[in-house]
């Protein structure tokens, strides 16, 4: 099986930022201190000054940037209109994109609308009524892009399944569908224990893709024996198929996608290289390094890290 075969390079910066760690919501496989409230939404002053360095130090390579929103709940954050102003006029393709549980009103999401490109609505069935969610973003499908995003929970495994398809059969066309298989816990590698059968039923759970913009699209296809297979690699299934490691590649960690952490810290990707902090927010004092990483870990963790460009052949320089 082979994925090094690209049909283009990204053309945006992919900013991954955990802005806090307040949430109304108290999942269980959520670790505790992405959801206790003790950090609270960045300065606003600070937060478009990294718009602004991001703005200059990409723009030899990168059109825009896509702003994805996550934690605890971004759209708690009072300064999230004037923060997504500011990335427009700062660069027009910029996109602000949320990561959601969806827990807000109608009332919220249709005054909120116009400044938001897209959200991913995670669905975290323990905690969801999903005829109400499902009937609250219908109303919404064509004011944003809307992903609904499956958190396959195995504590109430049946139950996710049961909604996954409530879901496929009753969503707006405009909305996208998908299922997250999910690890222990969000900062660990590994999935939940799911038996054969629930991987299998993961597995077979029908996507519904629709005019969503391709946050998470990889450049990446599948061939087998010289032909391609998958020209759209479903990050999903080659996750649950173990296929998601790229040990040895290079890869466009910090080219193609930038984690910021909810204490400010800057670091090239989501789950891998905890320890390559490149800076802080508060200072600044640092340059992106755009030079593809070579990657030492059997596996690739969160989506976003697993979307990112990665070359098996390359012989230009890279971070060792
Ligand atoms: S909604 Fe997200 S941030 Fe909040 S507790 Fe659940 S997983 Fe954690
Ligand atoms: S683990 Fe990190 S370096 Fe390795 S492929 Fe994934 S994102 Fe790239």
């Amino acid at each position: 099986m082979i994925y090094d075969e690209l049909t283009h390079f990204k053309n945006y910066v992919f900013v991954d930022w955990d802005i806090s760690s307040r949430c109304n919501y108290n999942c269980y496989y959520c670790t505790p201190e992405s959801h206790d409230g003790k950090i609270n939404f960045p300065d606003i002053t600070v937060a478009k000054k990294v718009v602004e360095k991001i703005e200059k130090e990409y723009s030899s390579c990168k059109e825009f940037a896509v702003y994805n929103l996550l934690g605890g709940e971004p759209t708690i954050w009072n300064d999230l209109p004037e923060f997504s102003k500011y990335i427009k006029s700062i660069n027009n393709k910029n996109i602000l994109q949320l990561l959601t549980n969806g827990n807000r009103t109608l009332r919220w999401w249709e005054n909120s609308a116009p400044y938001i490109d897209k959200i991913i609505v995670s669905v975290h069935v323990a905690q969801t009524d999903i005829v109400k969610l499902v009937e609250k973003f219908n109303k919404l499908a064509d004011k944003i892009y809307i992903d609904f995003q499956f958190a396959m929970d195995i504590a109430v495994f049946d139950q996710a399944v049961e909604d996954y398809y409530y879901a496929y059969n009753n969503l707006h066309e405009n909305i996208c569908l998908y299922s997250k298989p999910l690890r222990k816990v969000l900062n660990n590698t590994e999935l939940m224990p799911y038996t054969e059968l629930q991987i299998e039923t993961i597995k077979k759970l029908p996507s519904k893709w629709s005019r969503s913009i391709e946050i998470f699209e990889t450049p990446m296809v599948k061939k087998l024996n010289g032909t391609v297979v998958d020209p759209a690699v479903n990050i999903g299934k080659l996750v649950l198929s173990k296929e998601n490691n790229w040990h040895g590649w290079a890869c466009w960690i910090g080219i193609d996608t930038i984690t910021i952490n909810r204490y400010g810290n800057v670091k090239i990707g989501s789950g891998c290289n905890p320890d390559l902090v490149l800076g802080n927010i508060n200072s600044l004092d640092f340059k992106f390094p755009l030079i593809p990483v070579k990657c030492k870990y059997t596996t690739c963790g969160c989506f976003a890290d697993i979307s990112t460009t990665k070359k098996l052949n390359y012989t230009g320089p890279m971070i060792l």
